[in-house]
Order: structure tokens, then C-alpha cells, then sequence
């Protein structure tokens, strides 16, 4: 794994800013911040921005800082559903969507064939260029500290009958009293690591683990428990054979994932990525080696929807599984460029990396080369680090509220892979909510709670709070009930005023973004008074039907009627809308094609608003509560719903129960 991270421009770089930091760091003091954050990966890196973006006084404690913001797996981000996460991270000024468009080498949006609400973008990106900005931004950022160090425990005061965390306890037993604690350890709790048989204690390849952590989380009384994941070997790209693989390449034109890019750095420069595919032989190396893989003996849950190549031969009876040869970084391009004499310069880092997706595994090294070299293409290729498992602690996020705070101790949050979920996005969602919140505690603001009907993060928080994660939990647009007011064009729309509201998004952010709303509120009314009969429609070449609306329809209209924007403007000149920009254009055409369905979904929301709002006291006991049954009140008593709507929505907890709970919260609250 050292290879991957050993080319010098970063090096020299990331060792520049680490020296200025450490530099400005002996002059601050760290016996007391607002909210500690736990851990530099994607959780604790949004986690931190968003604390600190709401004014409080943030230090995010890491083992590593040359590990903050480090994609342990995949380069790449993104995707249906995860890029609706990013683009709503982003709508609430979060890190991730800015830093992906500095350091992508590759676009697309995908389901460019489907419907707007199931579009997502995914990009390739730099994974040392990924790193070097996230730290860049970090540390440009005015409320925040960085701190080297390992979180030990916690410390823990009194308040009332509610126990509060109260501070950190680091590895040299200094103590970092805070009033907020985030927690974002990922797999590092009790974490091991395994190649074949052998298992050694680890939260990462290179990786320390953290052991008193989960002692201290145990302490508190957490449910706990264990998932697994892995990852491929990485490859060398200069001895891979691309020429008879298919390859894929970036879209032309780039859609960024922030609201705020411009322009995407490297947007004429993408790299392609390529295609090929295991075969029989290599799956019967892994039959015939299934006495080596501890992962397939064991119980523990592994990610279904990541699942590695022994899961998907032992599981599904395909002849070939794909494998998507994706490039970590830049190097051959700058490579290939500078033979061709070309002297530009390039924002991103040297790497020969390829990261082949659909290959982790974790069996013992000689099998991985030889299940390698059994692939086409990659025949004579050099495995640069071999594939690996890792087993972690995770919490149960039943244990959560929707804020992400914990039920058990006030103040303390847990946010990423240490609530059962898996993937960069994921993470950084719930980092940003968490560190809205911690924020909030301290500065005494409202809480910030992101509903179902309002983004991903909330089908996502609300998920992992009502259902719990038995296995690792992964977005997808299929678990959202709203998902045509859900787009990913339109998470500005959704969550940027929430934001503002609430105070985690900067004024250029929010400068933007109202200019935006004019423009679009502009547009639309123009689509809209733009009226003409039928006769009118047809001889500019839109073949419309008549229907109930009239014998007169709207440019507006017509956007229902499945013509595209672009067709519009071209035959209607007169609506003076040259030079619209391509992210306004996709908004208003999403909007004004789904105008009609959006109307129904907005009554669905109001009725489905109304069981949200019906709140149960947070000290209700339902023991007290007539006609549940047991299974219904173990569970409520667990989870402890904050709404009718939330408990409609835990396993077992029937229409029955739910008809007694209602009536027993209204008889207990008006009397
Ligand atoms: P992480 O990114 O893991 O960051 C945790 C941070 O906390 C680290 O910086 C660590 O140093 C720090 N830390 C931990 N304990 C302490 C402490 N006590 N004190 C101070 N700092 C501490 N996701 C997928 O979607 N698909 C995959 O195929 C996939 N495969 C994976 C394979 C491997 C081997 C690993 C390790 C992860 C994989 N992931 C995968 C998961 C993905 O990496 C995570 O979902 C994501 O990184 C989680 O982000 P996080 O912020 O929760 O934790």
C-alpha cells in the first residue's frame, strides 16, 4: 500500500502545509474546543468543516495527518444515489462535491437514458490530488484546529439524570474538554485486517487501531457490533495490455458535482477507464482455495452490494464477473503528452496505479497474482499491494437520534462507517449533519434534522435510526419514496435554504444561490407566459396533442409533454435565453417535465408531513401504553421515535400499535 502514496510532489506539498501547520499549531491552545471531532476521513473532514462553518471553536483529532481525507478503497465518487449525496452535501456547503471537481480525471453522468430523479453523477478521481485538497481546505479554514493525536476515551459530566460527554482523553492522557464530541473512527474499532489466514490488528493497511475507543463505547452501553469489507489489489498500469479491453471515457462536456465549479479542472485531460472480465479458471482458483479465505467461513456481514469476487463465484453461477480497470491518477497521460512535447502543466500527481474494481479478495497473495495474471489483459501484470478484509466494531444507530447525537450520552455524536454504513458519501453525509448539530448544541441553535421527503441524507438518517444496519448500509435512489422531487439537479433547491437557515452555508454559497433562484424564477415565468394554440406548436415542429388543459398550451406545458428545453430555444428565440448555463437548464427542464407529478408528490408530502408532526414526549413510556404488543414496545422503548411518522416506520411495530400509540400520545398530551 506504501507504493501508492509515494510520489513526490505530494510529498513535498502535503510536508510544506504540514510544517506551516505545525508551525501555527504550537501557538494554540488545545485544553478546550466547542466540539472535538474523532477521526480525519470523510465523516470527520465534513464534520469539522460544518462545526467550524457555524462559528463554534472545532479540533479534529486524527491518528494521521497525511491520512486526512484518504480514499481507502475506490478512487472514485459518487454514482445513482451516492452522487445525489454529494450534490446535497454540497448544497449545504459541504466539502466533498468542491474538493471531487479540483481532483476528478473522469466524469459521467450516468442513466443519461432514464428520468432526472434517477441521474447521478461519478468521477474517477486523483487519490493523492483528492487528499491534498481536502487538507488545503482544511486548514484554510478559520475555526478549526488539527490535531496528530489518538482519542483514547471520554470524560463525562452530570446533568440532571442525563450523563454528558464532557471532553477527550488523548493517548498521552492529556484531556480536551469540549462540549460536543463526533465520533467518525470508521473501521478502526477493534479493527483486523486479513490476507488469506493471516489476521493482524489494524484499522487500515499501515493503519494503527483503536482499541481503548471501543472499550470506552462498550463502557457507555452501546449496542455493538461487527461488519466486514475489502478492498482489491492495486495494479500496475504500465504493465497491463489495454489493447483488446473496452474502454469508457469521461463525458465531453463534465457536470461538476458542486453548485459552485465553474469549471472542472480537468475537463479536457480525463483518463479512460477499461473493461474486462474474470473467467472460469479463475473462478475455480478461488473454489479450490476457499480453505485459505477465513472470509468465507465467517458469519460476519460483509457489504451486499460491494460484495468481493469469492461472494459473487460462490453466490451467483455466471461464467464472468466484470472488472472495471479504473485509474487512480494522471501520470500516463502527463506521460504521454510530455512524448508528444507537450509542455502544459497539470493539477494532478504522478501515479501508475490502476485500481481494478470488482476484484477484492482477500486470499493469500500468491493466489491473487495468479487469479491476476489469469485475466485478459492483465497477463503479465505486477500486483503493486495486494488485496485485503477488514473487520471493524460499529454501533448500532438505533442508538442514535436523527441528529446523530447518541441517546444514551448527550453531546456525543457518532457519524460514518461506525454507524453500519459503507462508502465515502455516506460518510461525509452524515459527518456534515453531525457537525451541524454538534455546532448547534453548543451555540444553543435549534437542531438541524433533514426529513425523507426533503433529501438522501434523510432517507439515509432516517434509515440507520429507525431500522438499524444489519449489514453495511449503501444509498439507493430505490429507497426514497420521493424520488422525483429528490433529483440531483435540484438539492440546491431542497437543502441550501436549510442551511442558510440554520447557518452552515458561506454568503458567496448562499450570494449564488439566491441569483440562481431569480434566474430560474425568471425563466420559468418566461416558459409560462409563452402561450400558443396547437395549430402554432405544430408548424414550429412540436407535434402536440390537444388534451384536458385546453386547445392553448405553455412553453411550459410542453416540457410535461416530454419536448426538451433545448428543442424550445432553438424554434423560440424570442424567449431570450441564449447563454443559459447548463445547470439551469437541466433544473428548469426537470422541473417543467415533471411539473404535473410534482404537484401529486407535494400533497402525498403534506399528507405523510402530517404523521412526521404528530411528536411522541421523548420521556414517554411505553409500558404505559394499552394494546401494544411486546414486540412493539421493545422496539419503540429502544428506538424511542420522535414521531408517529418515524415509529410507522420500525420493523414490527404494526397499524394495530400504531392506532393504540396514537391515541394514548394524544390523550397524554391535551390532558
Ligand atoms: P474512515 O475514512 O475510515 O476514517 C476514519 C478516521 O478516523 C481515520 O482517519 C482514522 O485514522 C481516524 N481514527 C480512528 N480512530 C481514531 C482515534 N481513536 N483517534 C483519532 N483518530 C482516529 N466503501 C465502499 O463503499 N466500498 C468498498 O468497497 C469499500 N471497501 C473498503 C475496503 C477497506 C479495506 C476499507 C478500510 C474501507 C472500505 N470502504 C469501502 C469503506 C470506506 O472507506 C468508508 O466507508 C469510508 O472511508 C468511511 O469514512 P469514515 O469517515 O467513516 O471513516
Amino acid at each position: 500500500m506504501n507504493g501508492l502514496y509515494l510520489r513526490s510532489p505530494l510529498q513535498s506539498s502535503l510536508c510544506t502545509t504540514l510544517r506551516k501547520y505545525t508551525l501555527s499549531f504550537r501557538f494554540d491552545s488545545y485544553i478546550s474546543a466547542d466540539v472535538v471531532v474523532v477521526g480525519g476521513g470523510h465523516a470527520g473532514c465534513e464534520a469539522a468543516a460544518a462545526a467550524s462553518r457555524m462559528g463554534a471553536k472545532t479540533l479534529l483529532v486524527t491518528h494521521k495527518i497525511k491520512t486526512i481525507g484518504i480514499m481507502s478503497c475506490n478512487p472514485s465518487f459518487g454514482g445513482v444515489g451516492k452522487g445525489h449525496l454529494v450534490r446535497e452535501i454540497d448544497a449545504l456547503d459541504g466539502l466533498c462535491g468542491r474538493i471531487c471537481d479540483k481532483s476528478g480525471v473522469m466524469f459521467r453522468l450516468l442513466n443519461l437514458s432514464k428520468g432526472e430523479a434517477v441521474q447521478g453523477i461519478r468521477a474517477q478521481i486523483d487519490r493523492s490530488l483528492y487528499r491534498s485538497n481536502m487538507l488545503s481546505e482544511l486548514l484554510s479554514l478559520p475555526n478549526l484546529t488539527v490535531l496528530e493525536s489518538s482519542v483514547e476515551s471520554f470524560k463525562f459530566s452530570q446533568s440532571g439524570s442525563t450523563l454528558e460527554v464532557s471532553g477527550v482523553i488523548l493517548a498521552d492522557n492529556k484531556i480536551i474538554s469540549s462540549k460536543a464530541v463526533v465520533v467518525t473512527t470508521g473501521t478502526f474499532l477493534n479493527g483486523t485486517i486479513n490476507t488469506g489466514l493471516e489476521i493482524k490488528f489494524a484499522g487500515r493497511l499501515n493503519d494503527e487501531v483503536s482499541v481503548s475507543l471501543a472499550k470506552a463505547l462498550r463502557a457507555c452501553g452501546f449496542q455493538m457490533g461487527r461488519l466486514r469489507t475489502g478492498t482489491p489489489p492495486r495494479l500496475n498500469k504500465d504493465t497491463i495490455d489495454f489493447s483488446e479491453l473496452t474502454s469508457l471515457r469521461g463525458d465531453p462536456t463534465p457536470t461538476p458535482f458542486s453548485f459552485m465549479t465553474v469549471e472542472i479542472p480537468n475537463a479536457h485531460n480525463q483518463l479512460p477507464c477499461y473493461l474486462t472480465y474474470t473467467n472460469p479458471f479463475v473462478h475455480q482458483i478461488i473454489r479450490d482455495s476457499l480453505h485459505l479465505n477465513i472470509y468465507v467461513a465467517e458469519e460476519i456481514v460483509g457489504p451486499r452490494y460491494c460484495p468481493s469476487l469469492e461472494a459473487k463465484v460462490l453466490r451467483f453461477t455466471r461464467d464472468r464477473h466484470q472488472v472495471w480497470l479504473e485509474p487512480e491518477g494522471i501520470l500516463s497521460l502527463r506521460k504521454r503528452l510530455q512524448l508528444r512535447g507537450c509542455q502544459r502543466t497539470f493539477t494532478g500527481y504522478d501515479t501508475h496505479v490502476i485500481y481494478p474494481s470488482g476484484l477484492s479478495m482477500t486470499l493469500p497473495e500468491e493466489y491473487q497474482q495468479r487469479i491476476v495474471n489469469s485475466i485478459k489483459g492483465l497477463e503479465k501484470c505486477e500486483v503493486l499491494c495486494y488485496g485485503y478484509g477488514v473487520q471493524y466494531d460499529y454501533v448500532d444507530p438505533r442508538e442514535l437520534k436523527h441528529t446523530l447525537e447518541t441517546k444514551r450520552i448527550g453531546g456525543l455524536f457518532l457519524a460514518g462507517q461506525i454507524n453500519g454504513t459503507t462508502g465515502y458519501e455516506e460518510a461525509a453525509a452524515q459527518g456534515l449533519v453531525a457537525g451541524v448539530n454538534a455546532a448547534c448544541r453548543v451555540l444553543e441553535r435549534a437542531e438541524f434534522v433533514v426529513d425523507r421527503s426533503e433529501g438522501y441524507i434523510g432517507v439515509l438518517i432516517d434509515d440507520l435510526v429507525t431500522q438499524g444496519a444489519s449489514e453495511p448500509y449503501r444509498i439507493f435512489t430505490s429507497r426514497a419514496e420521493y424520488r422525483l422531487s429528490l433529483r440531483s439537479d435540484n438539492a440546491d433547491q431542497r437543502l441550501t435554504p436549510k442551511g442558510i437557515a440554520i447557518g452552515c452555508v458561506s454568503s458567496a454559497r448562499a450570494r449564488k444561490f439566491m441569483s440562481f433562484s431569480r434566474d430560474f424564477e425568471l425563466c420559468k415565468q418566461k416558459l409560462i407566459s409563452t402561450v400558443k394554440n396547437m395549430k402554432e406548436w405544430r408548424s414550429l415542429g412540436f407535434k402536440v396533442t390537444e388534451c384536458a388543459s385546453g386547445p392553448r398550451k405553455s412553453a411550459w406545458d410542453l416540457l410535461s409533454a416530454n419536448f426538451h428545453l433545448t428543442a424550445l430555444l432553438e424554434k423560440l428565440p424570442e424567449l431570450e435565453m441564449e447563454g443559459i448555463s447548463p445547470m439551469l437548464l437541466r433544473t428548469l427542464n426537470a422541473e417543467g417535465k415533471y411539473a404535473p407529478y410534482l404537484e401529486d408528490q407535494r400533497e402525498t408530502i403534506k399528507l405523510y408531513k402530517k404523521d412526521e408532526n404528530l411528536l411522541i414526549p421523548p420521556e414517554l413510556d411505553f409500558h404505559k401504553v394499552p394494546n401494544l404488543k411486546s414486540e412493539a414496545r421493545i422496539k419503540l422503548t429502544q428506538i424511542r421515535p420522535r414521531s408517529l411518522g418515524v415509529a410507522s416506520r420500525i420493523p414490527g411495530v404494526t397499524q394495530a400499535d400504531l392506532a393504540s400509540l396514537f391515541r394514548y400520545v394524544c390523550v397524554s398530551t391535551t390532558n
